[in-house]
Order: structure tokens, then sequence, then C-alpha cells
């Protein structure tokens, strides 16, 4: 019996031992928890060593390569991402080379620090909408313009994604869009935003859009499935396919809304 009562002691302590350590996932660092270990501190540092001097990379190679090393460091301890590096990796949004500002937008996805990567990933989409709004009649221009469109289509995920509040503002802008091929990448990526705002932006702009276009099926669709995932509200889809019961569905939603502004559903504000 003593025997047993060790082992079952034994096993215990060993899956004590497994489940703690399971806690700590590969990329996190043990020592890193409010603020940076001075071993990833010190790494940190010399990634973005190339930032602190003039021309410290003077080729989209070099740019690329510092991003590489910044993504590589962060990675050591995802538990704790700095907001002065994804500020400093935003800063390359704005590159020069299209290579360098998608490789920008990617790291802010994979390492960056949420508030920071949602933030300022949304407000550069959102200043990016405007000139994408209508497609070039030059075609000498078009080439340019695929290019922001695709560097929106990652900024919008970056945005969603975050599920930050920091992120409510420039998503609500970017739902006022009045290109329907935007607010369609946009409805895609908006239901991780979960603020009042946002769900109002989303009621508004299915309202704004033209119903009898070949896509807008599918535009609705997407605001319905942000809509859920804002709200979290068993909303029904509208019954019918008529003015009426659009309009029946609209009013429900907003009335839905004004109850639980600051509701226990979990709305962020
Ligand atoms: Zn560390």
């Amino acid at each position: 019996m003593a025997a047993a009562g060790t082992g079952s002691r034994f096993c215990e302590v060993l899956l004590f031992a497994l489940a703690a350590s399971a806690a700590i996932r590969a990329d996190d660092c043990p020592d890193c928890a409010s603020s940076l270990c001075p071993t990833h501190e010190e790494r940190e540092e010399a990634a973005l060593a190339p930032f602190n001097t003039t021309n410290g990379m003077p080729t989209p190679e070099d740019r690329l390569a510092t991003l590489d090393g910044i993504e590589a460091v962060c990675r050591q301890h995802m538990n704790f991402r700095h907001p002065g590096t994804a500020r400093k990796v935003a800063g390359l949004l704005f590159d020069a080379d299209h290579r360098v500002r998608m490789r920008a937008a990617e790291v802010l996805r994979t390492v960056g620090e949420i508030h920071t990567a949602g933030e300022l990933a949304g407000r550069h989409a959102a200043s990016l909408a405007p000139q994408l709004a209508t497609k070039p009649v030059k075609p000498s221009e078009a080439a340019g313009w695929n290019r922001d469109l695709e560097l929106f289509k990652l900024l919008v995920l970056v945005c969603g994604e975050s599920g930050v509040m920091e992120a409510s503002p420039s998503m609500v802008r970017l739902l006022g869009t009045p290109s329907m091929d935007l607010l369609e990448i946009v409805a895609n990526a908006c239901g991780g935003i979960r603020t009042h705002e946002v769900a109002t932006a989303i009621l508004n702009a299915w309202v704004a859009m033209p119903k009898t276009d070949s896509r807008s099926g599918a535009r609705a669709v997407a605001l319905l499935a942000a809509w859920r995932a804002v709200t979290r509200a068993e909303m029904k889809a509208p019954k019918g396919a008529s003015k009426e019961d659009f309009e029946r569905f609209v009013a429900e939603c907003r009335k839905w809304l004004k109850e639980n502004q600051n509701g226990p559903e979990g709305l962020l504000n």
C-alpha cells in the first residue's frame, strides 16, 4: 500500500511538473514577463541597431535583413512583445520598396505587440483606402495601385486579428469606404474588433451598400458574419429578401445595440 501511495504521489508531482512546463510555450521566455529580460533586451537592441544610425540600412535588402533579425529575436520571447519594437517595424510600412512594406506588415502580424500592431496597421490601411477606392485609369499606374491593394489587404488582416480597442477607430473609418471592393475585404476582417462603434459601422455599411450588383450577396454574408462576431447576438438573418424585411432586420439590430451598449454580452464599450 505504502509503495502504491508513493507511486501515485510521484505521478501527481510528475503531472504537476508537466502541466507547469506546458504553460510555458516553446517560444516564450521564462524571464521575460512584464518587460524584456536582460538577455533579450540586449539581443533586441542589437537587432534594432540599424535604425539608430543615419543610413544604417541603405538598400532594401538591408531593411529586409533587419526585419528578419527583429522577427527572429522576437520569436524567442512571444510572451512579452515590446511596443517600441512594433513602432520601429511599422515605420517601414512607408518604405520606398514594396517588398519591405509587405515584410514589415508581416512582421507586425507575426511578432508585433498587439495593441501597437493593431492600431498602426489599421491607421495605415485607412490612409491607403481613399486612393484605392477608385481603380487607376492610366495603365502606368496599375502596378503601383495593385501593390498598394496587396499591402492594404494584409494591413486590414493585421488590424482585424489584433482584436484590440486601439484598432476600432480605423476599422470604423475602413467600414465607411465608398468602394464596395474594399468594403468586402474589410467586412471579412472586422469581426474581431468587438466595439459598439464597429457594430454600428457594420450596420451603416450594410444600409448604404447597393444591394443589386453581383457581389452584394457575398458582401451581405460577410457583414452579417462580422455583425454576429462583434455582437455575439443571436439574431436571425432577414427572413425574406424584400426591402421591408431588411429594414425590419436593421431596426432590430439597432434596438439590440441600444439595449446592450455596456451590457453583459461582452461588447468592449
Ligand atoms: Zn527573455
